[in-house]
């Protein structure tokens, strides 16, 4: 199978998925959940005129020439409707979020009044009509659209939810992600080692990646290097909206899970990417299941899941804007060389120093040393084309989580 570059790769991937079934779940648990329905207010935020300041309702005609004395007749604390009407002369002690009562066009902030006694108040500065009210509608319309399908909720698109009074909302399943790690040298991670064995890392990762992609993971724990074993666990794997793979997809002798996925008719769409780390990915579909063989090198697992299945997670999830990932740009520390025409991601260290944002990569850049991951806090991309970067030039950099 020809190799194809990260972009071609990112295409077919997209271009495989549907958005799942929609549920309707409470707001309560609806973070990072896609919005599957417009939500149009059913009515206006905030619901009324009201005060931004604790201070005095007025008549702004009546503070025209200041300073000037005005009769205190009320007190509106937030939550409080006042009933009268406020007249020439006079004025009400009201509270930030209190309503705004009759016949009063602006409120003074108490810090531009003083206080005479019981029932008089001297205003000291003029103000405009409108001054410090924040009128009924300002934030939200109702009947506006505030947040269209395919908005991914946020902590404070949920807070939005809440104060148009929407406890309930239809969002896009989150897909349930099956992980599977492959491997005859590979032990579970309570199991103690025996010579030539190493503990499943990989599987860890993936499933920490996927909740915050999204989706809900599942271990399904280790296939050794076997047609039965293998065949076995990724039937099971299949059920599942996405099936991940590690290990077992490059060209050695026991790599063999490409081939088995095949048996269990698994139609294979690409088969390694013009990266590194992690060329030997591998891409499938078998039905409604999206399949990723992603390597073993536990840093090729994580680049690739990445690049390729967090963007699949989300448009499974109905996420419209899947694949703009904010693009950050720093000032390279140092120079970096390569030939293989592949797309880089190396890890890197990314400072801000007095607004200057400049980078470095961890140092060694081979794809099986796992605290190269914990000691990078981004990933610095250098495209195919580019074979020499001098220290000071701009790339392109992709924060870790
Ligand atoms: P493979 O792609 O199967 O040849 O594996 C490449 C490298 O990744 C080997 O050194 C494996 O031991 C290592 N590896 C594979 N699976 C895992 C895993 N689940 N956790 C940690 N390392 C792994
Ligand atoms: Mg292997």
């Amino acid at each position: 199978m020809m190799m194809i570059s990260a972009q071609e790769a990112n295409t077919i991937i997209v271009n495989s998925i549907r958005p799942l079934s929609r549920v309707t779940i409470s707001i309560e648990h609806a973070l990072h959940s896609v919005l599957a329905q417009d939500i149009i207010a059913s009515g206006h935020v905030p619901p009324f005129d009201n005060s931004a300041m604790d201070g005095y309702a007025v008549r702004s005609d009546d503070v025209k020439n200041v300073p000037c004395v005005l009769k205190i007749v009320g007190e509106i604390p937030a939550g409080v409707e006042q009933q009268r009407e406020l007249r020439t002369g006079e004025t009400m002690n009201i509270m930030t979020g209190g309503k705004i009562p009759g016949g009063c066009n602006a409120v003074i902030q108490q810090e531009w009044t003083e206080c005479l006694n019981d029932s008089k108040i001297t205003i000291l500065k003029i103000v405009d009509k409108g001054h410090n009210i924040r009128k009924a509608g300002a934030d939200i319309q109702k009947g506006s659209v505030v947040l269209p399908s395919g908005t991914r909720l946020r902590p404070q698109q949920i807070g939005v939810l809440a104060s148009l009074g929407k406890q309930f909302i239809e969002v896009y399943r989150k897909p349930s992600v099956a992980i599977i790690a492959t491997g005859n040298e590979i032990v579970e991670i309570d199991k103690p080692l025996a010579n030539s064995q190493i503990r499943n890392s990989n599987a860890y990762t993936l499933e920490g990646l996927v909740r915050e992609a999204g989706g809900e993971p599942k271990i399904l724990g280790i296939a050794r290097d076997d047609r039965d074993e293998l065949e076995k666990k990724l039937a099971t794997g299949l059920t599942s909206d996405i099936l991940i793979t590690t290990g077992g997809v490059s060209v050695g002798k026991y790599d063999l899970v490409v081939e088995v996925l095949k048996e269990l008719g698994v139609e294979i769409k690409f088969w390694k990417v013009n990266i590194k780390p992690g060329m030997p990915l591998m891409f499938g579909c078998c039905r409604d299941t999206l399949v990723f063989g992603l390597p073993g090198n536990p840093v090729s697992a994580m680049v690739t899941f990445m690049q390729f299945v967090t963007p699949a997670v989300r448009t499974l999830m109905g996420d419209s804007n899947a694949d703009v990932l904010p693009k950050i740009y720093a000032a390279l520390q140092h120079e970096i060389q390569k030939t293989d025409g592949k797309r880089h991601f190396m890890r890197g260290v990314i400072t801000n120093r007095q607004g200057m944002l400049s980078v470095r990569t961890t140092g060694s850049q081979v794809s099986n040393i796992l605290t190269s991951l914990t000691n990078a806090n981004c990933l610095i991309i250098i495209p195919e084309e580019v074979t020499h970067l001098r220290a000071g030039d701009r790339v392109e950099v992709e924060m870790l989580s």
